[in-house]
């Protein structure tokens, strides 16, 4: 995506992000397109060299939208779904029900049926009992994959972290679930076992952990005499939100996953599975960026300078949630020198913080915009009306110009179904 500074103003794809946010109002999410569709296709080049079945699915929970989900369209992308909610937004949009999976450790029977009647490609499983919750509501055959732990601890924050033994996903190998749960779905009226799936956390900025579970899988898929027509990995590739990220290698990364899965295929003579693959914040993350306002400004001398803007936890959750760090920048640079401020939200909580101790102009005033970078995943899907804030507006830039692809939500929407 491209951020840089044009006579000391700040252009976001080409586009004067001061205009933008005049035009929009602000908080205000903005895309840039061209990086979304260059990242989907990035993952479609790397796997369509290893000469291996495969798709990319796109994890809906980082960002889905009408709009979004065209794009995703017309990218030959995937969708993963974990909600009736996510389910409805893309067959609303138009996007084919057998390229859709759902997923989920707790899928209530009125989605389970809801998924049935609408088609969707594939159910993954999470829990054994699931399996005859999924097996009573079905009247016809039904693919399944099981969503299996590997055991497998990965270097990222415990709430983002999924793989390891100790979590609330997955059928675990090693106490016998996930063997119980094939059983099972070999033992049932209308589910076909189809394959495995495993998401190991997010965030993962290195490829050995998904070596790793490949090596776990393959012994256990031996030891079973279990087949599979379709391996699917997971998503979490990491991305940049400060200079410290270290970025998923996606090019250096797939070649090497792939190599060791033919590797292993050979070894145990079997044939290579239909791989997927379920990015989300890798498409969307560094896509898009935040526009604010600032407010009011408070100085305590000698201690710090808060610097507060029009919006906070209800469009960015991530700080308070996670500690999760992100570069803010001024839409227009000043001559003057720089001094360390906080820059937190409107809302009515201390831990209301967007970014603690960054460097922004001194003089700094109230209707100068921040513009927050790589916010374009679990951000509008994390947004809340908490504080009755309204959602953000979002837009995406393409090569026509500015597109509103969500509108700002309303003070009438606010209360649109509450009863008197
Ligand atoms: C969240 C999630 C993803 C996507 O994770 P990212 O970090 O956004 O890439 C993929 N698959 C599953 C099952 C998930 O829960």
């Amino acid at each position: 995506m491209s951020l840089e500074y044009l006579n000391n103003r700040l252009q976001f794809a080409g586009q004067d992000i001061t205009a933008v946010a005049e035009e929009f109002g602000t908080p205000l999410i903005v895309y840039d397109e061209a990086y979304m569709r260059h990242q989907m296709r990035r993952f479609h080049n790397v796997l369509s060299l290893k000469d291996i079945p495969y798709s990319v699915s796109y994890a809906s929970k980082a960002f889905s939208t009408l709009g979004m989900i065209q794009i995703l369209e017309e990218e030959n992308m995937e969708l993963d779904v974990v909600s009736i909610g996510e389910l409805y937004t893309a067959l609303k949009a138009g996007f084919e029900p057998e390229d859709i999976h759902f997923h989920g450790n707790n899928k209530t029977p009125e989605e389970i049926s809801y998924a049935l009647n609408h088609g969707v490609k594939f159910f993954v499983i999470d829990s054994v009992d699931e399996i005859g919750l999924i097996d009573s509501l079905a009247s016809e055959t039904v693919d399944v994959l099981i969503r299996i732990n590997p055991g497998i601890d990965v270097d990222t924050h415990e709430f983002i972290s999924t793989g390891q033994e100790d979590s609330k996903f997955g059928l675990s190998l090693i106490t016998g679930d996930a063997l119980k749960a094939v059983k099972t779905i070999n033992d049932s009226r209308h589910l076909n076992f189809k394959g495995l799936h495993y998401h190991l956390g997010s965030q993962l900025s290195v490829y050995a952990p998904f070596v790793n579970a490949l090596i776990r899988v393959f012994d256990w898929l031996d030891a079973h005499e279990i087949e599979i027509d379709i391996l699917n990995m997971g998503g979490g590739y990491g991305i940049v939100y400060t200079e410290e990220d270290i970025p998923f290698p996606i090019e250096e990364g797939f070649d090497v996953i792939i190599d060791k899965l033919k590797q292993l295929c050979e070894q145990y003579e079997r044939p290579v599975p239909h791989v997927m693959i379920e990015p989300g914040r890798s498409i969307t993350a560094e896509a898009a960026v935040t526009v604010y306002k600032v407010g009011t400004i408070k100085t305590i001398p000698g201690v710090s300078k808060y610097v507060s803007v029009d919006g906070g936890m209800s469009d960015h959750i991530r700080t308070p949630l996670y500690g999760a760090e992100y570069e803010i920048l001024p839409a227009e640079l000043t001559d003057d020198e720089n001094q360390e401020v906080h820059v937190v939200g409107k809302l009515c909580e201390s831990g209301d913080i967007i970014g603690k101790n960054k460097v922004l102009p001194k003089n700094i005033k109230r209707g100068d915009l921040l513009v927050v970078k790589s916010t374009g995943a679990y951000h509008y899907s994390m947004a809340s009306n908490y504080n009755q804030m309204l959602k953000p507006a979002v837009v995406f830039i393409n090569e026509e110009g500015i597109k509103e692809v969500v509108k700002r939500q309303s003070l009438e929407q606010l209360i649109q179904n509450d009863i008197l």
